[in-house]
């Protein structure tokens, strides 16, 4: 689904190097997790794989089932099936909810050559999705995320995806800030979409979220770079152990 290799990226503005060489496979159906110390370029591989101006690729590939992601425009990765949840997602003032996520579907049938979703099937949809993550008809009207708390932003990115039905879906620290209840709807939320012909990359700091999104890849980043993957009992040895000795191994 997923393949990025050799990837090198240094920020646009300065000469600094910050993912220096990650190779990343993540197959069809799966879930991968990346873990890592705070700094170690994780935030930076998600923006670079979404298209975000500031950084430049320098060296490597990134594709998605085969297509050269990094080429394409922000709205071409979308339609190719890319999503990601950001660690602080952002607020649209003036535009409301309901109407943000109704164009985003439709323009992304319409990028995919599917017919446009009709008014009363998009309600229908929505309504039953929304339910499912205890997200409020009143919500569903607000300007997208302003005002939303920390929780209802999370849940609300996870409504997004959960419209956008993409293939490769990447969270990023999106148990940051949590609470435990609100944590456990994401997770349900994703755990609901997971799928055969679907992938997922689910960055995090810490494992707690690991406990109920169940990875079957996890991968530890430092400094750039993947430097350890292995099966969900790496993450319990981060929980237990830190990142230290992990760090100290790769030297
Ligand atoms: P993580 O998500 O793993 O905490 P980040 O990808 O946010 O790591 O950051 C990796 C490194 O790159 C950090 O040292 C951070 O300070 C630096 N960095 C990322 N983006 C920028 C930027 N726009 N300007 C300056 N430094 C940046
Ligand atoms: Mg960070
Ligand atoms: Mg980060």
């Amino acid at each position: 689904m997923l393949e990025i290799k050799n990837l090198h990226v240094k920020l646009e503005e300065e000469d600094k190097a910050i993912l220096k060489g990650v190779d990343l496979t993540v197959e069809a159906g799966k879930v991968h997790a990346i873990m890592g110390p705070n700094g170690s370029g994780k935030s930076t591989l998600s923006y670079v794989l979404s298209g975000r101006d500031g950084y430049e690729v320098t060296d490597g590939s990134a594709t998605l089932e085969g297509e050269d992601i990094l080429e394409m425009e922000p709205e071409e990765r979308a339609a190719a099936g890319l999503f990601l949840a950001f660690q602080y997602p952002v607020e649209i003032p003036g535009v409301g909810n309901m109407t943000f996520l109704r164009t985003a579907v439709n323009a992304q049938r319409k990028a995919r050559g599917e017919e446009e979703m009709s008014s009363a099937e998009f309600l229908k949809v929505i309504r039953e999705k929304a339910k499912a993550l205890k997200i409020d008809a009143e919500m569903l009207k607000r300007p997208v995320n302003v005002g939303f708390s920390g929780g209802e932003k999370k849940r609300n990115e996870i409504l997004q995806m959960a419209m956008l039905e993409p293939k490769m879906c990447i969270l990023d620290e999106t148990d940051s800030g949590l609470d435990v209840d609100a944590m456990r709807l994401v997770a349900d939320g994703v755990n609901a979409l997971r799928d055969a012909g679907r992938a997922f990359l689910v960055i995090t700091h810490y494992q707690r979220l690991l406990d109920h999104i169940k990875p079957d890849v996890v991968h530890i980043m430092a400094n750039g770079r993947i430097i350890k993957t292995g099966g969900p009992e790496l993450a319990l040895e981060v929980e237990e152990r830190g990142y230290e000795h992990l760090l100290a191994e790769a030297v």
